[in-house]
Order: structure tokens, then C-alpha cells, then sequence
């Protein structure tokens, strides 16, 4: 072989170009190593679908006539190699390649480490024609713009995508955003469609990641392994939502309850951000269903669904591109508690946290609502140190990725980005919780009561982080409302408010 393609473990698209022919020249070359299983503390369904999706890539590439390196984590131990560039470097050496080529990275630090070794050995990249838009695309849109509007960034990507617009360019319905028909709470009699699982035995491989005493978090029940990690596994997957959520997902997106954690949400982040299933044929496959059953999607399910995937997915990369490495170390809050133990193990009375927790600790998920404005929501307001929030949200989920991680956690929900993505706080009291969800019903806390031993931490926190921050926000249109009604409680009440705050963060391990 004369020239090694590095590839990496979200670079699993095997559409990408690199693949339209077959020659004897190529080696496309993986490799699972300590320094990506370890880079932090991920959740143990985490590794073993990036290493399972890695393996049947693999095996797809042979399968369709390419030459590949494969080597395991056991392998590179045992050669003592740690990182991609130690094994790139031991590769192009066993098999006497010359040039070296890769996809550009997703994340930063593996982008500063390939191109600081491409330009040692003067290897050349190429992008991963994965994203609808590019690296730069959001930057140069909001050149010296304080806050970054996603809605500006979503209608310029419709527009120029072509996507739910008319002949004369123009949105379809006339309107670019039908957010206000998806804020519907859950009927009290619903029956959520059964996802389709793709349940494999993933013993072996969860058995070799424990030899190498990688620590980990979160639970494998039975150590199956319930993802799609193959392309034809996601495509089903993706079927299977447009077929029996999509009619729902906009309308209940919001909406949280103890007996579903999927509800109508389409579960397909894991095998977008592998790059097994492109953007662009996630939201043709979604338009083409609505376009054959308009009677049962109506349109808002459908541009709820466009809105996340052409608006917040690829906006959050450019945001990412535009603000990294600085991103990495915001704390406009300035923010500095730890994140309580219950965390790692839904050991709570607080039956939102313990639900979105367990969840999350059982199948490496939670929906947007829960990471939001639950486990999201009482980080922000108890005033947990973002890092450490950062370094949660980017183990505990399979579909956790740097740039679209920290873009979520440090930017949307912490607000340790200044505002750059969001013109107010997503923080609440239990108010939103109990009209979003059936969770407050069967607490041991009353989602009604402020202070008093019974009253839910969300309540007096809520308020604390009101007045903690009240020369940042009080100024701000959106939260004048706020403000005020903290004013109307008077001296006595706010003081008894403040002090059950303060005895929440004081015991905050108990609650
Ligand atoms: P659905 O609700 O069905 O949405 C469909 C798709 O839209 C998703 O698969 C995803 O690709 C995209 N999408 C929706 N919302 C967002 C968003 N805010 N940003 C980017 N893409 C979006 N998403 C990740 O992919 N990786 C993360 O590490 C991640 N961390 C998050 C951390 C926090 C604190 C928050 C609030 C959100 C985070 N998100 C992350 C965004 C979102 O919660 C997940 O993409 C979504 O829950 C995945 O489940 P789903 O496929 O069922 O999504
Ligand atoms: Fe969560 Fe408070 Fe409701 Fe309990 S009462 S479920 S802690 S919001």
C-alpha cells in the first residue's frame, strides 16, 4: 500500500467519496485506543457502540472490496500504543506507506493532533461531507454579533437548501416556525409506540474494555447493547420514526413522563453523529413521509423535526467552530460547586432528577426536555461549576460528542457562554416541570411549596439563582417579568426563600 486513510470512530459514513472506487493502493485504517476510551469518564454503552459501530465498519469496507487495518483495543495495548497518531505512525511503519490522509475531526483536540502529525509527515486532509453547512459557515454569519440567533441561521439554511420552501422562495406554509403548536403536555391516556431495539450480546467487548480498567459510568443491562450501529440497522431505526413517532414529535416534544423515556423523539443521534445516517437523508425521509400522509403529520411535526437537525445540529457545530478553544473554559456565572454524587447513581427523593438520571445511567439517553430542563435546569441553578457539568453530560451519553456536547451543556444550558446562544437562562422552578411532566405526582416533594422541609429544591433555588444573578439579568426584556414577581414577594418571604436555598445547597447530598 502507498497510502494509509485514517479513520476515525464517528467518521462512518460510507457514502463520503473516498469509497466510490476500490484500489490496491489504499489502506483505511481504525483503530480503538486507551486515550479515546479515556479521555473522559464515558458511560460503559458509550465505548462499546462506538468500538461495535467501528467493527461493523470495518467489515462493510472489506465487504465492499477496500483494504482495512483494523486493530483492537487489545491490540494496541499489547504495542504499547496509546493515541490515533501513535498508531498511525506504527501503521504507515508495518506497512511502508508513504502518505497519510484523513477526514477533518469534529473536535478540537483531535483536529490539533492530526494536524499537527499530518504536518510532520506531510499528510493531507479532506473534509467529511457529513454537515450541511461548513466549519465557518456560523462565524462568518454573525461576524461581531454579541448573540448568535439560531433562527437567523436556521432560515438562511432553509433557504439555501432548498428545504419546505416554495417555488418562489418562500416556506411553504407562508410562516418560517411553528414552535407554538409544539408545547402540548401528554394526554392522560396515551399508549407510546414500541421503538424498534437492536439488541446484540456485547459481553466480550464490555469484558475486554473492563481488562483494561478503563473507568466507566452508567449501567449495560445483561450487557446487551440496544443501538443501531450498522448502516442498515440505523436505516430501519430511522424508518421506524418516521413511520410511528414523527406524527407525534413536534407536538409532545416538550412533554416528559415516567412511562416512556423515548416518547416521540427519534433516538437517531448515535447514528447521525457516527456519520452512518447523513442529515440530508434524515430530513428527506421525514419530508417524504409527510409529503405521502399529510392527513396524519401535520406540517408542525415535520419543521419541529427540520428545525433541529438543519437548525440546532448544524448551528451548534458552527458555534462550536467560531468559539473553540475559549468555549472550553467559560464560566460567565462564574460557577464553582460539584456536582452532588446522585448524579452517578439516580440516588434522589427528586423523582424528575431520579428518572432523567436512572434513564440516562440505564441506556446512556435522555431527551432534550430531560438533559434541559432537569438535570440542565438544577446544575444551572444550584451553581454547579460547568466543567463539571461539561465532563457529566459528555460521559453519560452515547450520543456525546465534543462539539455538539459543550455547544448544549457549557452554552445552552449553563449559560456560561455570556448569552451568546441563549437570550435568557433556561431555568425554572418546579412550575415547568409539573405542567411538562407527571413527575411532581409522585414525589416526595410538593412542587407547590417555596420553603419548609417539604418544599421542592427547584422552588427556593429557582429564586436564589434569580437574585444571586440580579445584576446580570434583571436588566434583560425577557426576564423583567421575573423579576418583578421576586419584587411583589416582599423582604420576609424572600428571606425565608433565600434560607431554605441556602440549607438545599448546604445538604444538597440528601435531597
Ligand atoms: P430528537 O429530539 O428526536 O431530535 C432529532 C435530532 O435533532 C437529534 O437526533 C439531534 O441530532 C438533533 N438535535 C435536536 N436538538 C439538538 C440540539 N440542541 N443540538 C444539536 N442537535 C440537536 N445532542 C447530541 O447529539 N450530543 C450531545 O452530547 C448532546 N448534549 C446535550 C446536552 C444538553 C445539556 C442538552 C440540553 C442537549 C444536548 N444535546 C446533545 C441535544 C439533544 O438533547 C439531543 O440531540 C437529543 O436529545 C438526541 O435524542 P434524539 O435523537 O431522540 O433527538
Ligand atoms: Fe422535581 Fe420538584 Fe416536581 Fe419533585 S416536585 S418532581 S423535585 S420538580
Amino acid at each position: 500500500y502507498t497510502r494509509l486513510r485514517l479513520i476515525l470512530g464517528d467518521q462512518l459514513n460510507e457514502n463520503h467519496s473516498w469509497f466510490s472506487e476500490t484500489d490496491d493502493r489504499t489502506l483505511y485504517c481504525l483503530f480503538e485506543t486507551h486515550s479515546e476510551a479515556t479521555y473522559c469518564e464515558h458511560h460503559i454503552q458509550k465505548i462499546t457502540g462506538f468500538f461495535l459501530a467501528m467493527r461493523a465498519f470495518a467489515d462493510r469496507l472489506r465487504a465492499l472490496g477496500h483494504a482495512v487495518y483494523y486493530r483492537t483495543l487489545d491490540e494496541t495495548r499489547t504495542d504499547g500504543l496509546e493515541t490515533i497518531t501513535d498508531c498511525v505512525s506504527q501503521a504507515m511503519q508495518h506497512h511502508g506507506t508513504e502518505v497519510f490522509a484523513y477526514q477533518l475531526p469534529d473536535e478540537w483536540r483531535l483536529d490539533q493532533e492530526l494536524k499537527a502529525f499530518s504536518e510532520k509527515v506531510g499528510g493531507v486532509s479532506c473534509d467529511t461531507e457529513h454537515f450541511m453547512s461548513t466549519r465557518n459557515d456560523v462565524a462568518d454569519l454573525f461576524r461581531d454579533k454579541q448573540t448568535y440567533l439560531m433562527e437567523t441561521f436556521y432560515r438562511e439554511m432553509r433557504q439555501r437548501h432548498r428545504v419546505l420552501m416554495d417555488a418562489n422562495g418562500e416556506p411553504v406554509t407562508g410562516q418560517w416556525n411553528h414552535d407554538h403548536a409544539n408545547r402540548g403536555s401528554l394526554p392522560k391516556e396515551i399508549v407510546f409506540p414500541e421503538p424498534t431495539v437492536f439488541a446484540r450480546d456485547a459481553t466480550e467487548i464490555v469484558s475486554m474494555i473492563r481488562s483494561h480498567d478503563i473507568p466507566t459510568m452508567g449501567r449495560m443491562a445483561d450487557e446487551r447493547f440496544t443501538y443501531p450501529v450498522t448502516r442498515e440497522e440505523c436505516l430501519k431505526a430511522l424508518h421506524d420514526f418516521c413511520d410511528n413517532r414523527l406524527q407525534h414529535f413536534g407536538t409532545y416534544q416538550d412533554a416528559m413522563t415516567e412511562a416512556d423515556p423515548l416518547l416521540y423523539h427519534a433516538n437517531l443521534s448515535f447514528a447521525m453523529n457516527t456519520k452512518l445516517l447523513s442529515p440530508r437523508e434524515v430530513i428527506d425521509a421525514a419530508i417524504a413521509a409527510w409529503e405521502r400522509d399529510p392527513e396524519q403529520i401535520s406540517f408542525n411535526q415535520v419543521e419541529g423535526f427540520v428545525r433541529q437537525i438543519i437548525g440546532w445540529r448544524e448551528y451548534m457545530r458552527g458555534v462550536y467552530w467560531a468559539q473553540m478553544p475559549a468555549f472550553e473554559t467559560v464560566n460567565s456565572l462564574q460557577h464553582d460547586r460539584a456536582l452532588p454524587s446522585w448524579y452517578w447513581t439516580g440516588d434522589t427523593k427528586m423523582n424528575c432528577l431520579r428518572h432523567a438520571i436512572n434513564q440516562s445511567l440505564d441506556r446512556a439517553y435522555a431527551h432534550h426536555i430531560q438533559r434541559l430542563m432537569v438535570t440542565g435546569n438544577f446544575a444551572l441553578i444550584y451553581g454547579a461549576h460547568p466543567d463539571a457539568v461539561d465532563a457529566w453530560y459528555l460521559g453519560v451519553y452515547i450520543d456525546a460528542i465534543q462539539w455538539v456536547e459543550i455547544t448544549n451543556t457549557r452554552g445552552m444550558s449553563q449559560r456560561a457562554d455570556g448569552g451568546l446562544i441563549a437570550t435568557k437562562p433556561y431555568c425554572s422552578s418546579a412550575n415547568y416541570i409539573n405542567k411538562m411532566s407527571d413527575y411532581c405526582k409522585n414525589c416526595h416533594y410538593s412542587p407547590t411549596k417555596r420553603t419548609g422541609e417539604k418544599s421542592c429544591p427547584f422552588n427556593s433555588l429557582y429564586w436564589d439563582f434569580l437574585d444571586r444573578h440580579r445584576e446580570r439579568f434583571a436588566g434583560n426584556y425577557r426576564m423583567k417579568f421575573m423579576y418583578a414577581t421576586w419584587e411583589k414577594k416582599g423582604a420576609e418571604q424572600q428571606a425565608e426563600i433565600l434560607e431554605r436555598a441556602a440549607w438545599v445547597k448546604a445538604h444538597v447530598e440528601e435531597l
